[in-house]
């Protein structure tokens, strides 16, 4: 079975084409960042203007790339949330309207399902299974026993980790979305400054970045009015060493208490090189029977591919067009 999906959930206007849930044809991928950058974040109206000019142009490029065309779909799969409520709608109504067009299937998709699923693009998924969701604005520990069980076992109490990179990206002046900027620089200092690791030992599965955050503005402040230079790439690796240790130590916590065959990294974050290496360490020298997957970089930020992927999550009657889908900013797992 052949899809076409649609993502347009933040920032990114993005179509795929996906076969069998498992095999890529295409992932085309605008990403509007430069239109952001000034502002320092998404402005949700911008990014609503910019999915209506992209949207048509990069279905077709992601029909051509595939080499394939309407004819050939058996389904158009889309995001419906959660996002940006602007942003979200031209994905869904492009999607309803190719999918009326052309008489096909409508399937919405959760896009932090997307995400976990984009593992699937690399590796079989195998049950259960530990996902650590990592993103611009979830931190969750998603354990499914099975296919099509999501159970949060742990969540962020304040800010998402990519959110929190992104605020201190702010603070050392690096461009929108700081996150890649500070996983850089971290590679080029020492955690210097041993910032606080929020819930670590504690009995919970959630986390906590707003301390941390919090602790690095302060430091960084408390400096500047001593009229001190402090090191940035030490700066960057003290703050990411934290973040790391924390995610890396629950996940690999969780793994265990829930004896599961595979644990799966997944979302924005999961391109963070030091988070990358430190699970791939962790589970090699503490769970040796466990399967790690995490997906190629071009499949960790926001892109349709992965929605193409859960969509076969998802069983497809022929006749499963729902007009009435509407966007929704808020859907939870
Ligand atoms: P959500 O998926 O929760 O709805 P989102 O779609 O906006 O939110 P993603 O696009 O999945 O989030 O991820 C974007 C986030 O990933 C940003 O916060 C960005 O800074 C972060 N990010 C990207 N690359 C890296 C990296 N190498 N290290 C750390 N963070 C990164
Ligand atoms: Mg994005
Ligand atoms: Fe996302």
């Amino acid at each position: 079975k052949r899809v076409l999906a649609i993502e347009t959930s933040c920032d990114e206007t993005s179509a795929a084409v996906i076969e069998n849930g498992t095999e890529q044809l295409s992932n085309v991928v605008a990403s509007q960042i430069k239109s952001h950058q000034r502002f320092g974040g998404v402005v949700p109206e911008v990014a609503s203007r910019h999915h209506v000019e992209q949207m048509t142009l990069v279905m077709e490029a992601a029909l051509l790339e595939a080499g394939t065309s309407y004819d050939e779909l058996d389904a158009i799969a889309v995001t419906e949330g959660p996002g940006l409520v602007g942003a979200l709608l031209i994905g869904v109504n492009a999607a309803k309207a190719v999918a009326y067009a052309h008489n096909l299937p409508l399937i919405p998709v959760n896009h932090i399902i997307g995400h976990i699923y984009a593992n699937q693009l690399v590796q079989p998924l195998r049950f259960p299974l530990l996902s650590l969701v990592v993103s611009g604005g979830h931190t969750e520990l998603v354990y499914m026993k099975q296919a099509g069980q999501y159970e949060v076992i742990g969540e962020t109490r304040d800010d998402a980790a990519g959110e929190a990179y992104d605020k201190v990206g702010r603070v050392l002046g690096v461009p929108y979305p700081g996150g890649k900027h500070i996983d850089e620089m971290a590679h080029h200092g020492n955690d210097t400054f041993h910032f606080p690791r929020a819930m670590m030992q504690d009995d919970t599965n959630d986390f906590s970045f707003s301390g941390l955050k919090s602790s690095f503005i302060n430091t960084v402040h408390n400096a500047q009015q001593k009229g001190e230079v402090l090191d940035k790439n030490d700066l960057a690796a003290s703050f990411q060493a934290a973040v790391v240790e924390v995610l890396v130590n629950k996940t690999i916590r969780c793994a265990k208490e829930r004896k599961v065959k595979q644990i799966v990294l997944a979302g924005g974050v999961a391109a963070n090189k030091g988070l990358r290496e430190a699970l791939t360490a962790a589970t090699s020298e503490e769970l040796t029977e466990v399967e790690l997957i995490i997906p190629p970089l071009s499949l960790c930020g926001d892109n349709a591919a992965m929605i193409g992927a859960a969509a076969f999550t998802e069983s497809i009657e022929p006749d499963q067009l729902d007009l009435t889908l509407n966007a929704k900013p808020g859907l939870s797992l």
